[in-house]
């Protein structure tokens, strides 16, 4: 705010107690005028100007005081419409009183007494409450009466007293028939807003966003769409009630504006939540930082403000876009339990137009306002909550469909921003192999998140550390944004030094922590506890399904592996016979299985002791494994017998990998428990071209070929085409002699 503003002098109004001198000096400041053309009138009135005839100079300066008293009454009732029906009262009451003088004084039959009761009249009329205007009506014919009884002129003649006293009356009628008429309007008029406060009052009151549902666990579970609907509906509900209010507020405290700004959600800022004004000059965006103007200074201090005379000074109020003749405010803070909610604030374009009773009356108003706030932020919780409770279905059904875990969280991320107003956000699995280490597994948000998957993270350090050690969520809201000081800085991806909030929430499963949800953004206090608890309701679900993925996984690989050697077993390398002889049978090709059986196992079982088979078992497994490619599949198909699939591979492409592996295994130097191992192995095996034999029928050629290989001396490779002297076509012919052998594991 400038320096102008800076200086000004601000009057809060103490809360609560009647202050005397306020009352006294707020009634002169707003009466100033009336009180001076009374002043000057009962002045003129009280001397001898009736007698000094109509051209001496008492005359002249009464006639100007009256048209000068005129003007400016006439003036102020023409001026825009923004006068308050007690201004109207003012104004009427002083020209009923006026008019009345003229008359009198005009008339016959003198006495100073009379004007200076008229001018009484104007006065009271002018300035004081009603019930006291009335009462001093009746005080006035009293004091009329009196001037009858004691007259002070004697030897006016009895006609003219009668004429007076006739018109006196009639005046004196006259004018406590309007009053009374002004006043019963205007006690209409408070019996219409008080009348409208009230049912605001108890509307708000009874307004219950789960009216019939309340403590069901329906209520949050809301899979009811229409129950959703309504509630977004009842939400804009509170807008028009608000609305309403605000129009009961300018009813009821004359005023140019009335205007409601409530505080930005974690901010120290007003945002204009609902304005009425007379004025055009209204800035419907305004923002208004806490501490700066009248707005800042009731919501930082949170009391009362009343400033009487702006002179049209508006820049302190925050909220006029431009020039408005505006010279009172007042303002009284929105406190929910010492939570600064907003700023409830009038203005008027009268100096002093706000008195202590307006002051009582707004901050009624305020309670009432704060009161609807109040259920509008729990109403918009519910809302969130509900849909946060759809978001959180939603995924877990995305992610209930799939067993694939990186799909799974990327889905999360996809569909949490809607629940979540993260700017960036991570998710981090920890290794099972080692607690200490983590991976980003999906990112979001930043310019290059597949850039930030794969990125290794030390689940020791910073908040992951703590995350670990604590397995509660981490939730940090207003971080400076120091370049590559955020929590989440090793992860990358984003412009960190930017980042002012951030929540980490751990996935815990039986105390085990799995990894972590991470959320980072650029607006200080973007993320509260709100989302803390959505992402701890997300991160639950994770964790499950992470762990169910990966105990599937487990299961799935258990079943399909043998556990010693970690080749494929029995029955999934049946299977894949099984695909290969169908994908032969479409698409042709040949394809070459063989079998590969270690030479005198039973004798290095015998001579080393059965663990140091164990491990001669695994290198076998490893040794084939290095000769075949990744298309191909290896089995551990018995207790020391292999079996491997070489797919697009002829009878001469088969030797090759067969003799390799014959090759490899039996020139490896085997040191096993400090003993040399001498391993070699026999291998048989067989081709086909088109889908000609069946599976069984190929396993027995394979089988065949081992066997003959074991016959012919061991450590060799054996083909069942060569052995046989026949070509495929002619083996398949041959079905007979095609039954497998007796097995010799
Ligand atoms: P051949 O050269 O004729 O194949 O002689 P072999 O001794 O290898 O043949 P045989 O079938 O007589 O012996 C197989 C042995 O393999 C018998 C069994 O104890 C052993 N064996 C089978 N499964 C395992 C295993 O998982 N671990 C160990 N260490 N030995 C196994
Ligand atoms: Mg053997
Ligand atoms: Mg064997």
């Amino acid at each position: 705010m400038n320096d102008k503003f800076q200086r000004r002098e601000m009057r809060p109004i103490p809360p609560g107690g009647e202050d005397v001198l306020d009352r006294i000096t707020a009634w002169l400041v707003r009466n100033a005028v009336s009180l001076g053309v009374a002043g000057l009138l009962a002045a003129v009135g009280t001397g001898h100007f009736a007698r000094a005839g109509w051209a001496s100079p008492y005359t002249i300066l009464w006639l100007s005081a009256l048209l000068l008293f005129l003007v400016l009454a006439t003036w102020r009732f023409v001026r825009p419409n923004r006068i308050s029906p007690r201004h109207e009262i003012e104004f009427l009451g002083a020209v009923a009183a006026g008019l009345t003088y003229f008359i009198h004084v005009t008339g016959a039959g003198h006495s100073p007494l009379r004007p200076a009761s008229f001018l009484l009249v104007a006065m009271v009329a002018a300035a004081l409450p009603i019930w006291i205007n009335m009462s001093l009506i009746a005080v006035l014919a009293a004091v009329e009466g009196a001037s009858r009884v004691v007259p002070v002129y004697p030897g006016v003649p009895w006609p003219e007293i009668a004429m007076d006293l006739g018109a006196v009356a009639g005046f004196q009628i006259v004018l406590a028939v309007g009053l009374g008429w002004i006043v019963q309007a205007e006690v209409r008029r408070k019996d219409s807003w008080m009348g409208r406060f009230q049912r605001l009052t108890s509307d708000a009151e009874t307004f219950d966003p789960l009216v019939g549902s309340r403590g069901s666990e329906t209520a949050l579970a809301m899979e009811d769409e229409a129950r959703l609907t309504s509630l977004v509906q009842s939400a804009q509900e509170f807008d028009r009630v608000l609305a309403d209010l605000l129009d009961t507020i300018k009813e009821a405290i004359p005023s140019n504006t009335v205007v409601l700004f409530t505080r930005r959600e974690g901010e120290d800022a007003l945002e204009m939540k609902a304005v009425l004004s007379c004025g055009e000059a209204i800035d419907r965006a305004a923002v208004v930082p806490v501490g700066v103007g009248y707005m800042g200074w009731v919501a930082r201090e949170m009391k009362p403000l009343h400033v009487a005379e702006l002179k049209g000074d508006v820049a302190p109020l925050g909220y006029y876009g431009s020039a408005e003749p505006v010279e009172s405010f007042l303002a009284v803070p929105l406190v929910d339990q010492g939570y600064m909610r907003g700023v409830l604030a009038a203005d008027s374009t009268e100096r002093g137009a706000f008195s202590k009773a307006d002051e009582h009356l707004l901050a009624r108003f305020a309670v009432q306002i704060v009161y609807i706030l109040r259920k509008t932020t729990e109403q918009q919780q519910i809302i969130q909550i509900a849909r946060s409770s759809r978001v959180l279905s939603e995924i877990a059904e995305a992610i209930g469909r799939s067993l694939d875990v990186d799909q799974v969280l990327n889905e999360l991320l996809g569909k949490v921003g809607g629940l979540i107003p993260y700017d960036s956000a991570w998710v981090v699995l920890i290794d099972p192999a080692s607690s200490e280490r983590g991976m980003v597994r999906a990112a979001a948000g930043m310019a290059d998140p597949e850039r930030v998957v794969g990125q290794a993270v030390d689940a020791r350090a910073g908040v992951f550390g703590l995350m670990m050690e604590n397995k509660h969520p981490v939730l940090l809201s207003r971080l400076e944004g120091k370049a590559g000081q955020g929590p989440f800085a090793s992860l990358g991806g984003t412009a960190d030094a930017a980042l002012r909030s951030f929540l980490g929430v751990p996935f815990v499963l039986q105390e085990r922590v799995l990894g972590f949800l991470l959320f980072g953004s650029f607006t200080a206090d973007r993320l509260n506890g709100f989302h803390q608890s959505v992402g701890g309701l997300l991160a639950k679900q994770v964790a499950y399904q992470i762990d169910n993925a990966e105990l599937h996984k487990r299961i799935e690989q258990q079943a399909v592996t043998d556990p010693l050697t970690g080749l494929l077993n029995r029955r999934r390398f049946d299977e894949k016979i099984e695909e290969e002889m169908e994908r032969l049978a479409r698409a042709g090709g040949p394809l070459s299985l063989g079998l590969l059986d270690i030479d005198h196992f039973k004798r290095i079982n015998d001579t080393f002791g059965h663990p140091v088979g164990d491990v001669v078992l695994k290198i076998v497994a490893q040794a084939i494994l290095e000769q075949v490619r990744a298309v191909d599949a290896v089995a551990r198909y018995g207790g020391e017998e292999f079996a491997l699939l070489l797919v697009e591979t002829d009878a001469p492409g088969a030797r090759k990998t067969m003799d390799r592996i014959r090759m490899s295994i039996e020139k490896g130097q085997y040191m096993l428990d400090g003993r040399e191992v001498p391993v070699t192995v026999s291998l048989g095996f067989t081709t086909c071209a088109e889908g000609r034999a069946g599976a069984d029928e190929l396993m027995g050629e394979a089988d065949r070929a081992l066997y003959h290989a074991k016959e012919t001396g061991r450590n060799r490779v054996c083909s069942f085409v060569e052995m046989s002297g026949r070509g495929p076509e002619t083996a398949a012919s041959g079905a007979g002699s095609a039954a497998p052998v007796g097995r010799r594991t």
